[in-house]
């Protein structure tokens, strides 16, 4: 059952702190969103409409209820200066430009994870039925290395967070980019469902097909809809509303958890999809129609107006206001950045939707709907079973913690081998090559280097060239005489 509690709303964004670090010039990641969006919203007199929360920044501590003890520690320590020594001349932590070390990077990370874990806090308390924060969603993140402009998995935090209290979660994630970070911490478990909307083929991070739909106990329970260029506002509501509804019905969650990544949205600077502000915010307004306890966390977005525009229309759809809503912008401090209309939109443009062409979104959503349709109808849990100190072992984590402990070791040994590598994907890569060492790049054919990393269950093969950086990741199928095979 859908639960209806008091129509208060929590909105945590802290654009005063966040808003105020930078990856960097020229890097696409501006923080500053955050501030524009939490100035926009003021504009529109909603911050009286909701309880404006200052949590308290993650510790390192709660940190490492997901992230590695060792990699929370280098977050603490490493500074531009250090960066380059402490991640051992790029190969750990922080690999490729993606992630530079910028000056109070720690700081930044406590205070977006400690917004997500405080609002799963705040909803799992009864007090609220809506929190929100901008300044969270960062769905790349891994449990020992920072990936796609995301350092800590405040979405990771956040769900292990309710699984306290709530037998079973919903992820949903509307970012262009697949939410690998969230689908891998959870692949194994029912207790999380996992449902990732985006574009799929030569896009970061390579991940996310629907073949990927978790092991063991969470067979079945992520689910990917993989789409192509250029998807329209109606395109992409006639596969969102029937596998959510088919999703919620089977699933029937306590909690829903949306990431709202606004790199969907047409026009955006990395983005490849073709959706107005009005066709991004009905996948909230589906959600909250259904009444289940809800998060809202912002995520990618990377032409900056147009990201302020989205979560401030986002958060009236959140208070129930947005038909009200003056689509003539207030004046605000950013007035000027909105010109030449200033009005809160976000049009599509005339690109071609891929996703219409040979059938190809009606393969898709049947193959997610018979997934779903294969899945027992609200997978139980004895809440008595739950250890409250470690929700993360309880789902399996410890299981994943021995395998990726095991790899580890297994990686230190790869330096003595030699690696033959087969099957890889793209076919510019399809030769076997036998290479010596993975600690160091790896000479590949004269042109590309290859690191070879792994995270849990994946060993991620990253193939930088001269133009650029790709990343892969290939399932371990089996080793043996000190190969492995991928
Ligand atoms: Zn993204």
């Amino acid at each position: 059952m859908p639960l209806h509690r008091n129509a208060r709303t929590d909105h945590r964004s802290l654009p005063a702190d966040v808003g105020a670090y930078t990856y960097g010039l020229g890097h696409p990641m501006k923080p500053q969103r955050m501030r524009m969006t939490h100035e926009l919203v003021s504009a529109y007199n909603m911050l009286d409409q909701m309880h404006v929360l200052r949590p308290k920044r993650a510790t390192a501590e709660s940190m490492a209820r997901f992230h590695t003890d060792e990699y929370i520690h280098f977050l603490e320590m490493v500074t531009p200066e250090t960066a380059e020594q402490l991640t051992y001349h790029g190969n750990r932590f922080l690999t490729g430009e993606d992630n530079p070390a910028f000056d109070g990077l720690f700081e930044f990370c406590s205070i977006s994870a400690g917004g997500s874990i405080a609002a799963a806090q705040r909803i799992a308390s009864g007090s609220y039925e809506i929190a929100i924060n901008w300044a969270g969603g960062l769905h790349h993140a891994k449990k020992r290395e920072a990936s796609g402009f995301c350092y800590v998995n405040d979405i990771v935090l956040a769900i292990l967070e309710l699984l306290r209290s709530y037998p079973r979660v919903l992820y949903v994630d509307i970012d262009c980019h697949h939410g690998d970070g969230v689908e891998e911490a959870f692949y194994t478990t029912d207790r999380v469902m996992t449902v990732s909307f985006h574009k799929y083929g030569e896009y970061f991070p390579g991940t996310g097909t629907q073949q990927d739909k978790g092991r063991g106990k969470g067979h079945g329970y992520a689910l990917n809809v993989p789409l192509r260029d250029g998807i329209t506002d109606e395109t992409y509501k006639g596969i969102f509303e029937p596998v959510m509804g088919k999703c919620l019905e089977i699933y029937r969650p306590s909690v829903v958890v949306l990431q709202c990544g606004a790199d969907s949205l047409s026009g955006d600077k990395l983005g490849c999809f073709n959706l107005t502000m009005q066709g991004h915010a009905n996948c909230v307004k589906f959600i909250k129609a259904l009444g289940y306890p809800l998060i809202l966390l912002g995520g990618g977005g990377y032409t900056v107006k147009n990201v302020a525009r989205l979560w401030t229309y986002e958060t009236a759809v959140a208070l129930g206001i947005a038909n009200e809503i003056d689509e003539n912008l207030p004046w605000n401090e950013y007035f000027e950045w909105f010109g030449p209309r200033y009005r809160l939109e976000v049009a599509g443009n005339n690109m071609d939707d891929l996703n219409v062409r040979d059938g190809y979104l009606d393969a898709v959503r049947t193959l997610a709907l018979e997934q779903l349709s294969r899945l027992p109808h609200a997978p139980s849990v004895g809440l008595h079973d739950v250890p409250s100190e470690s929700v993360g072992t309880h789902i399996g984590l410890k299981d994943y913690d021995e395998l990726d402990e095991r790899l580890a070791r297994e990686y230190e040994c790869l330096a003595h081998f030699s690696v033959t590598l087969r099957r890889v994907m793209s076919s510019s890569y399809t030769r076997t090559a036998a290479c010596q060492g993975t600690d160091a790049p790896i000479r590949f054919g004269g042109t590309h280097k290859i690191f070879l990393l792994h995270f849990g269950r994946t060993l991620s093969l990253r193939v930088s060239a001269a133009r650029g950086s790709r990343k892969h990741h290939f399932r371990i199928f089996g080793r043996g005489g000190g190969r492995f095979f991928v």
